[in-house]
This record gives structure tokens, C-alpha cells and sequence, in this order.
């Protein structure tokens, strides 16, 4: 059996990367090994009935002993360690969700149901390092891939909704913080008939500015607000989440020479872990809304297509229906006003399945099958 390393196995990432890996029986075709930055020496939890002995993730020697390394720890430990790795002639497969590496010429970015010759190509050639996309970047493709696919795209925004769970386990539990503080600022007013709603909604306000309103981890209020910011800041006015969008797309597609424009805003949103996207599509020409929606659905076995009526989308197409679903569901399909060549889409995923750990795991099996 190949011997699979695994860091950040703890973290919120490796965490739904270790359940998915359990429950497609991954952990049975690989001899596992996991890897700690914090508690070398400690036992890890129970793994498909097991118990191992964390080892050191800064200890070059054990990491080369590896076939293949799986790491969710995050940029900095991938900063550090792969440079010193490959320098010390490691020639495994480095599969990682962390972005350092991302945009480098020896990097694919991984997203199979989309670009799986990509990778099989680049495996046959040598490459080694495989990296997971950004988690807007990779539902948007696997819920509308299709169209790029086929070569549909003049150019996109896509303007984000993103969830909670993007920024980390920390800042999940504050976004919570902040629905309870807000709910307990109003506490009896919501249910006594002397208080009107504009005194309920100014205490909420008051509350959301006052000192004492929890913003550790966000810096500011999130629940009952929005943050129309994600990353660090461009010289081009775009935050870094927004230049991702055509940088990371095209890359994934392998456009090289042919790169699709794509723009657009990011924002957080109170969500917990379900990222929502609205797009505006310039396509290259004019077809049928049905001949669209065909090749959204039929792109890959998890794309679906939620009718453009009212109540099917409050049903289907809203982070509350998708949490925890591999499901990508695509819907508000529609010829927009503007012209017969635009269409409006809105798709909302689960960010750490599609968006952050299934990749991975995927990625995993693919390098399994190639080695055997
Ligand atoms: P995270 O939850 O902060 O975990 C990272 C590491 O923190 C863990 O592996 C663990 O390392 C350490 N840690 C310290 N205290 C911990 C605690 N109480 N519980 C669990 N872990 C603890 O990071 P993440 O959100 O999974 O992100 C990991 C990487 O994936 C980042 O590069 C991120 O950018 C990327 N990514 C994230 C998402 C997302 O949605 N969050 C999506 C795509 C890509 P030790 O065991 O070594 O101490």
C-alpha cells in the first residue's frame, strides 16, 4: 500500500476531508500516517478504527518517506516545507488546499469532473504538485462549467455571497456570537406590544456598533451586516478573492492562450458554510435557454438545474437547502434584458465539500490509480 501523509488533518478543512475520505472507504487503499505542527508524539482519533502516533510535520525525513502528501494546514506550513522537501529530492505527489502554490508553472489546479484531462496529462508529464482552487473559483465551475466548457463564455461577473466557513472555524462560531448578542440586545421587546419595531431595530443597530458586540475574529459586525471585502487589496482596486476569479478559472480550464474575462465582487455574507454566487454570462452567441440549461446538467453528475420559478428557488437554491450536499445546484437562468446574448445564473455550494476537501480526495485516487 502507498504511504499517504497526512497534514491539518484537524483543521476545519481536513476535518470534512478525513469524513468524506471515511466515507468513500479511502482510508482502506492507503496506508495512512498523520502529521501534527503542534502534538508530534500525541495519538490521533480514531480512523477507521485505528489510532496512530502524530509525527512531526517540520520533520523533513518522515515527510520523504511518503508517497504522497495531503495538506490542510494552510500557505505558511506549504511555504516552509515544500521548497525544503523537493530541494531534498522528494519526488512524491503533493496534493494541497492551501493557495501558495497555486499559480505556479509546475501546479495544476485540481477540480476533476472539470478538468480531468488536465490532470491526467500533466501526471504523465511529470508534474507533482496538486493544488485545490479557491472554493468560489471551483463551485462556479462545477456548477457551470459546461458552458465554459464549451467555449460558450465571452466574458463573466460573478458576484459572491460567501459564507462564514471561508474564513475558518474561529470566525463560523463568532458569526454565531453575533446572532446571539443581537437576539439578546432585543430580548423581551421582540414579544411585548409597547415596543414598535423602530425601537426594536434601533437597539439592534446600537447593539451591532456598541463595544461590546463580538468582532475578534471579523473585525467587524457580520450577523445583521454584510462585508463587501474578502482578501487583501490589488493595485487594481480588486480585493484578492476577486483577482482569483479569472486568474484561478483559466488555469483550471488550461485556457492558455485563450483566457475567458471574469470579474466581480466578493462579499461575506451571514452564511455558515454555503457559498452563493449571482452571475451575468456574455455568451459568444445566441442559443436556446433549454440547450443552456442541458449543458449545465449534463456537465458533470453533480450540476443540477433548478427551474427559474419562485418556488422551486427559495426550495433548492439557497445555502439552507445545500449545506452538506455535493450537489451543486444552478437556477434564475435567464435571458436578461440587456440583450439576447446575456444570461443572468445563480448557484449556491457546499464550500468545504466541492469548494475545499472534495477535490483533494479526489486527487488522492487519481494519483492511486497512476501509481498502480
Ligand atoms: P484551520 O481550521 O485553521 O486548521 C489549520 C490547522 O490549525 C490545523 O491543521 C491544526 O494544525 C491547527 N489548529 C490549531 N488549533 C486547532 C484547533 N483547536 N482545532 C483544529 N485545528 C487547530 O484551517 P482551514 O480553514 O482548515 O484551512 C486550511 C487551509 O485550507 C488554508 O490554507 C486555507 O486557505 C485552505 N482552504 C480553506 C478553505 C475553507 O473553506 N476554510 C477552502 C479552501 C482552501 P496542527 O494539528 O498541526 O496543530
Amino acid at each position: 500500500m502507498r504511504k499517504i501523509g497526512l497534514v491539518g488533518w484537524r483543521g476545519m478543512v481536513g476535518s470534512v476531508l478525513r469524513k468524506r475520505m471515511l466515507e468513500e472507504k479511502d482510508f482502506e487503499l492507503i496506508e495512512p500516517f498523520f502529521f501534527t505542527t503542534s502534538q508530534a508524539g500525541q495519538t490521533s482519533p480514531v480512523v477507521a478504527d485505528e489510532v496512530y502516533t502524530l509525527l512531526d510535520a517540520y520533520d523533513l525525513k518522515a515527510l520523504t518517506d511518503m508517497d504522497v502528501i495531503i495538506t490542510c494546514q494552510g500557505s505558511e506550513y506549504t511555504n516552509d516545507i515544500h521548497s525544503k522537501l523537493r530541494n531534498f529530492g522528494w519526488k512524491g505527489y503533493w496534493i494541497d488546499a492551501a493557495s501558495a502554490l497555486r499559480m505556479n508553472d509546475q501546479s495544476v489546479i485540481v477540480l476533476d469532473p472539470v478538468n480531468l484531462s488536465l490532470i491526467q496529462e500533466s501526471l504523465a508529464t511529470g508534474i507533482r504538485d496538486f493544488i485545490g482552487g479557491n472554493c468560489t473559483v471551483s463551485l462556479m465551475l462545477m456548477g457551470l462549467g459546461g458552458l465554459f466548457k464549451a467555449n460558450l463564455v465571452e466574458w463573466a461577473t460573478a458576484m459572491t455571497y460567501q459564507a462564514a466557513s471561508g474564513a475558518g472555524a474561529k470566525n463560523m462560531l463568532e458569526l454565531i456570537h453575533q446572532m446571539g448578542a443581537i437576539s439578546s440586545s432585543v430580548g423581551t421587546q421582540l414579544d411585548s406590544p409597547e415596543f414598535g419595531i423602530l425601537d426594536i431595530d434601533e437597539t439592534v443597530t446600537q447593539c451591532l456598533r456598541s463595544a461590546e458586540f463580538p468582532v475578534d475574529s471579523w473585525g467587524f459586525p457580520l450577523a445583521g451586516s454584510i462585508l463587501p471585502w474578502i482578501g487583501d487589496a490589488k493595485e487594481n482596486g480588486q480585493s484578492g478573492e476577486e483577482w482569483k476569479n479569472e486568474a484561478e478559472t483559466n488555469k483550471i480550464l488550461g485556457n492558455i492562450e485563450s483566457a475567458v474575462s471574469l470579474d466581480g465582487l466578493c462579499v461575506r455574507i451571514g452564511a455558515m458554510r454555503c457559498h452563493s454566487q449571482a452571475l451575468t454570462i456574455k455568451l459568444r452567441k445566441d442559443i436556446a435557454i433549454t440547450d443552456i440549461e442541458n449543458l449545465i446538467d449534463e456537465s458533470n453528475s453533480w450540476s443540477t438545474i433548478v427551474p427559474n420559478e419562485k418556488d422551486a428557488t427559495l426550495e433548492g437554491l439557497t445555502p439552507a437547502a445545500v449545506a452538506g450536499s455535493l450537489t451543486v445546484p444552478v437556477g434564475r437562468i435567464r435571458r436578461m434584458n440587456i440583450g439576447r446574448r446575456y444570461i443572468s445564473a445563480f448557484t449556491a455550494g457546499d464550500q468545504l465539500l466541492w469548494g475545499a476537501a472534495e477535490p483533494l480526495r479526489r486527487m488522492l485516487r487519481i494519483v492511486l490509480d497512476y501509481l498502480d
